[in-house]
């Protein structure tokens, strides 16, 4: 049995924990001593030791990305904190902004010095109003402490923090787009290279770190290397924040290490299946990530284990769905999100998307053609590495895993002349 840890979480249960001096009774702030007692670049070699991956989707080492950021151009150096958190089913950063928003402007104030930042941004997602407004007053109440600004603690480091808040896009989660949006332009990816790490935000070196990823930094600074790798496994050491929502008894945010058998997320700390009904699937990391099953629940919730049952732990946001769940639904659910937020620059997508939601709306209401499903699996080829960005391949994940494990679901509703569960969707004639 893998026990819960008490990392990110570890504040939670103090409902003052947004108040600085509060924070700071909590062992708040007390990484910056040690930060500023260190090399800029000896911190950059400890969260490369500590083996911290991004917590944002991707599980790219975050030390690397800092080493990537290039030197001597003369030009500022930017650390965007991404906080457009709208995957669905991801409620991470949102819960440990509202509880314990210091934790991220520790973060970022110790994350700005080990890259050499002046300037850091936090790119928020715009509907996010009470996180926001959390976030902000914690901005704020560091100023006037004096961990932002001039001279922080004596160090002779210098830091100005700007939270800026979105207009709701799930595209300006992607970096290139997170950068576009931030400059004021349209929110749409942008070909890379040049990288963000060359040219980014106002076309000089930027790192785009998540929030969790960001606030999981004044931990390692503190407890060192060996503590964070006592939890989680050899390529994916730590803690991490699961997200679990759906047909379970307590859905919530559950700190696990990664590696922590699916099972004991599911049908332990979420409490199982609610209404005693069974498991039919579950998507380890949001819905970009391709479903699995009952049969997966073994598999250990790290970068490396759920990639080996074919999925991709993405944000740890894991939506549980019960034997009621008619799949064809959640896909046209899924996909009617997808096709709403294409940014529409490449085709692939932005037709692919829409072609996709018309097919799963006739099926579900009634209309679908035995040739429909072929029809969506050459879809889904035709997206899948074909878009510009990943959003693209996601959209093709929940389709091309329901069709491959729930195929007869399909089926009958072809042959049954509609959806054989409960609350068809008629969605025919309405788009
Ligand atoms: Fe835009 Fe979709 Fe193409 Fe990404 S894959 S660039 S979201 S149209």
């Amino acid at each position: 049995m893998t026990e819960q840890v008490k990392v990110l979480t570890s504040r939670w249960g103090d409902n003052r924990a947004h108040e600085i001096d509060r924070y700071g009774e909590l062992d708040g702030y007390a990484s910056l001593d040690a930060a500023f007692g260190k090399a800029p670049e000896d911190l950059v070699q400890l969260v490369k030791d500590a083996g911290l991956r991004g917590r944002g989707g991707a599980g790219f080492p975050t030390g690397m990305k800092w080493g990537f950021l290039a030197k001597g151009t003369g030009k500022p150096t930017y650390l965007v904190v991404n906080a457009d958190e709208s995957e669905p089913g991801t409620f991470k950063d949102m819960e440990l902004l509202e509880r314990d928003p210091h934790a991220l402007v520790e973060g970022v104030i110790v994350s700005s010095y080990a890259i050499g930042c002046r300037n850091a941004f936090i790119y928020l997602r715009g509907e996010c109003g009470w996180p926001g407004r959390r976030l902000q007053g914690a901005i704020d109440a560091a100023y006037d402490k004096g961990l932002l600004g001039r001279d922080i603690k004596g160090s002779g480091f210098d830091l100005d923090v700007v939270l800026h808040r979105g207009a709701g896009a799930y595209i300006c989660g992607e970096e290139t787009a997170l950068l576009s949006s931030l400059e004021g332009q349209r929110g749409q990816p942008k070909l890379r290279p040049p990288f963000p790490a060359v040219e980014g935000l106002y076309r000089a070196p930027t790192t785009v770190n998540n929030v969790e990823t960001v606030a999981t930094v004044p931990w390692i600074i503190r407890k060192g290397v060996d503590w964070f790798r006592s939890m989680g496994s050899e390529k994916s050491p730590g803690p991490k924040l699961f997200s679990v929502s759906g047909d379970v008894v307590n859905p919530g945010n559950f700190e696990f290490p990664l590696g922590v058998p699916a099972r004991e997320v599911i049908m332990g700390a979420a409490g199982g299946m609610r209404d005693g009904k069974e498991l039919k699937a579950w998507t380890p990391g949001g819905s970009s990530t391709p479903m699995l099953t009952a049969d997966h629940l073994d598999t250990p919730m790290d970068f490396e284990g759920i990639q080996g049952a074919g999925s991709l732990l993405g944000t740890a946001a894991v939506m549980v769905f019960s034997e009621d769940v008619c799949m064809v639904r959640a896909c046209l659910n899924f996909t009617e999100f997808y096709a709403h937020e294409s940014c529409g620059k490449c085709t692939p997508c932005r037709e692919g998307t829409d072609w996709m939601r018309k097919i799963l709306g006739r099926l579900e209401s009634g209309q679908g053609q035995p040739d429909d499903m072929d029809t969506l699996k050459d879809i889904c080829d035709s997206i899948f590495g074909r878009s510009f960005c990943a959003l693209g391949d996601g959209a093709t994940s929940p389709i091309v895993s329901a069709l491959k494990f729930f195929r007869d679901e399909f089926d009958e509703h072809v042959s049954g002349g509609g959806c054989p569960f409960p609350g068809a969707r008629v969605t025919v004639g309405a788009h």
